[in-house]
């Protein structure tokens, strides 16, 4: 659909008129439908490739016998299973459809027009999204070295700021944030500005000095943390996600959340797979050990790539990678193209099982080589 054939865009509010739509990974069942090609490989999504672990599908399956009742809205036992997991109150728990809904929920409860969020250059797509769909206005940092200059951040602050979205890792540059540094960031903000940082990652990260922004919420109030059981945890399919945060702040999040945001398998779930370390500790091993043979095989292309502390690193293909993305599909391979985070040249890799990382890395290898 063009724009000019758009009949409802002139009655649409303006900002959501003006509103780019966030784009994800292709499915593969749409692209083997497209192209007609059979055993393609998704490394598109930063899924965990081990899927989920066996207590939490176990707990997903015994949800079969009652799917005639709503969820529990206040997700009592979910929130307790947080709260206990980080050592808070549960009143300082709001629960999403997905940490994306998190996301939303802050947007709609502390911005809208006439107010203003900050993010970095590179950061995840959902913020300018979420700030945008409220009528606020983003106002975007410059990068240093592709990840989020703390400095930079801080000199968009003003009194119309009332959102500053951090994402530590950044999801796609894989960059990350010292403790000290984030602290004193946190804490020469004013207290209308709230600081959501974004833990989407947190559990692959294995640097010293990576903080556990969680354990600041007593110091900060306003300090949001969000975390999802879509990426270690191996349950995106689901959708579920939660903020941390001050209780007030919570309270107002849970003012616009939908009472039944987190269906009841997705509660079932997540609390089984908070319990279940063994899979957690599987992931990160898999993740570290895969890590170093995509990066190790990129370095054998010649190819450069951006350090990340996730599971997925963003290689510099050092030409336009929409064209190398194209004849990757055709191979059955699937890659997240980044231009739309102002990295026209770099593609996304997620880490895969290991079969799958080797044939991305000969498929990358033989379409590098014909003629560009
Ligand atoms: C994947 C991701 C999320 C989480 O999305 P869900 O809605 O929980 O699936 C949040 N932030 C970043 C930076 C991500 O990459």
């Amino acid at each position: 659909m063009t724009v000019s054939d758009h009949r409802f865009l002139h009655h649409a509010a303006p900002h959501i008129a003006g509103l780019s739509p966030y784009v994800p990974g292709k499915p593969v069942s749409e692209l083997e439908r497209e192209l007609g090609i059979t055993r393609s490989i998704k490394l598109a999504s930063n899924e965990n490739p081990l899927g989920c672990g066996a207590a939490a599908r176990e707990a997903y399956q015994a949800c079969i016998g009652d799917l005639g009742r709503y969820p529990d809205g206040g997700a009592y036992a979910l929130r307790r299973a947080i709260a206990a997991h980080h050592d808070l109150d549960p009143a300082r728990v709001t629960v999403g459809n997905g940490s994306n809904d998190v996301l939303d929920l802050v947007a709609r409860a502390f911005l809208h027009p006439g107010q203003e969020s900050v993010f970095s250059e590179h950061a995840f797509a959902v913020y300018p999204i979420a700030t945008q769909a409220v009528g606020a206005t983003a106002r975007v940092a410059p990068a240093r070295e592709h990840g989020h200059d703390l400095n930079a951040l801080a000199a968009l602050i003003n009194e119309r700021t009332r959102v500053v979205w951090v994402a530590n890792p950044n999801n796609p540059t894989g960059t990350w944030l010292s403790a000290d540094a984030l602290r004193e960031f946190i804490d020469g903000l004013p207290e209308h500005c709230l600081c959501v940082v974004d833990e989407a990652y947190f559990d692959y990260v294995t640097e010293p000095d990576y903080p556990d922004a969680s354990a600041w919420l007593e110091d900060f109030p306003n300090l949001i943390v969000t975390r999802t059981f879509a990426k270690v945890h191996g349950l995106a399919a689901l959708r579920v996600g939660y903020g941390l945060s001050h209780p007030h702040v919570a309270e107002l999040l849970n003012r616009v959340r939908h009472p039944f945001n987190v269906s009841v398998p997705a509660q079932a779930a997540a609390i089984a797979a908070l319990s279940d370390q063994q899979h957690v500790t599987r992931s990160i091993r898999h993740n570290r050990d895969e890590m170093a043979h995509i990066t190790a095989g990129l370095s054998g292309l010649g190819l450069g790539w951006i350090p990340s502390v996730g599971n997925f690193v963003t290689v510099d293909l050092g030409r336009p990678a929409a064209a190398v993305d194209q004849a990757l599909l055709r191979e059955g391979v699937i890659c997240r193209p980044v231009a739309n985070y102002g990295l026209p040249n770099h593609l996304r890799i997620t880490v895969g099982l290991a079969e799958e990382n080797a044939r991305l890395l000969d498929t990358l290898g033989a379409v590098l080589e014909r003629p560009a």
